[in-house]
């Protein structure tokens, strides 16, 4: 049988995820978990580069298992994929120490990434910690260790893949060819937020998540931002940026009735209350297959945690081989056995 190539993706676990992770990301996940063998990886060592008081620390469990629920909740299927936590893989750890000898601190530096990642810690880019200069190469190592294709990730992240593909390419050229070069998939549109900015993020308090239920949808939506000038129904609406219709356009199956409000909602012939009540029913209808499944995982006691551990013992094991192939490539695999061996033998010498 011909093995299927792999995928390696995953989200930071800093909390629930969303209605925009779900159009971003998540949707697309599960349509490639049959073509492709997938890793889908809780990046809790990524945590670290931004957080890591010991509260933040400790709060990483709960997430972790919080981002899985949604992660089965919206159809990824452990049966398929592997889900894997990121800190219990050491050999994560060890390839991204030889790694970083194969990229510049002025390329990682220049990265619009890490000066975004930098401000949004309300830190400097010149003094920020080495470790939050390093996540492009941790993340060179999430991505190789499995020896991944292909990577879907969000438009802010394609820039780490390039640089894996450098690491990569320097590493085959320099010790021989142990991985293939990933290519990256930019994943889909970015949703706005209940409050109409540009993006919808858990940290600006715009989101409408997975797991809410279906009184707080509806208490969302009703307080969604619409079009600001329409304060009668009979005054004609603007569509275009309004994300009550972004959200109808993104999440209701029915585009003739979406055209048709649309149409009433431009010529003043339709309240906002009515626009929200249907996207209220629809958000709901939407989520409640979601809602339904994560709440059967979360059912059967320890079923998330097993999940978890089954897929990091997988990965374990994968990571160990890659490791074996690249110590082995750059030939220090065999520097402390040779020392060893040498030891052993003055010890049993010594001993007679
Ligand atoms: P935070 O507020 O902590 O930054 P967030 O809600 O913005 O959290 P991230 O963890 O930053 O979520 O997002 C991880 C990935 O999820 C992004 O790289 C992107 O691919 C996807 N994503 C997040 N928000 C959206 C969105 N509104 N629309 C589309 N994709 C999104
Ligand atoms: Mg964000």
């Amino acid at each position: 049988m011909e093995h299927k190539r792999r995928i390696l993706t995953g989200d930071r676990p800093t909390g629930r995820l969303h209605l925009g992770h779900y159009v971003g990301s998540l949707r697309n996940r599960v349509r490639l978990q049959d073509e492709y063998e997938c890793f889908f990886i809780i990046a809790d060592l990524h945590v670290l580069t931004t957080k890591n008081s010991p509260e933040e620390i400790a709060a990483i469990a709960d997430n972790a298992r919080g981002l899985v629920l949604d992660y089965l909740g919206a159809g990824i299927d452990p049966a398929k994929s592997t889900i894997f936590l990121q800190s219990a893989i050491h050999e994560t750890y060890e390839l991204a120490l030889l790694l970083g000898n194969l990229v510049t601190v002025p390329r990682l530096a220049r990265l619009p990434s890490i000066k975004e990642m930098a401000q949004a810690a309300l830190m400097d880019v010149e003094t920020i910690p080495f470790g939050l200069l390093g996540y492009p190469v941790l993340q060179a190592a999430d991505i190789l260790l499995p020896r991944a294709h292909l990577v879907p990730v969000g438009k802010d992240n394609q820039a780490h893949v390039e640089i894996t593909r450098e690491i990569a390419r320097r590493f085959n050229n320099l010790y021989g060819e142990v991985f293939p070069l990933p290519a990256d998939l930019v994943e889909g549109d970015t949703l706005p937020g209940t409050d109409g900015q540009a993006k919808m993020s858990k940290s600006l308090g715009n989101a409408i998540f997975l797991s809410d239920n279906a009184a707080a949808v509806r208490k969302k939506v009703h307080s969604m931002y619409t079009d600001p000038n329409r304060i009668r129904a009979d005054i004609p609406g603007t569509v275009e940026g309004n994300p009550v219709f972004t959200y109808l356009d993104a999440f209701d199956p029915d585009k003739t009735t979406v055209a048709e409000l649309k149409e009433r909602y431009r010529a003043g012939r339709v309240g906002d209350v009515e626009v929200k009540d249907r996207l209220t029913s629809v958000l709901n209808a939407f989520l409640d297959p979601i809602r339904e499944r994560s709440a059967s995982y979360a059912a059967q006691s320890g079923l998330v945690d097993e999940i978890i551990y089954a897929g990091t013992l997988r990965m374990r094991e994968i990571g160990a081989e890659t490791l074996r192939e690249v110590k082995k490539a750059m030939g220090v695999a065999g520097t402390f056995n040779r020392i060893a061996r040498k030891a052993e033998e003055r010890r049993k010498k010594l001993a007679r």
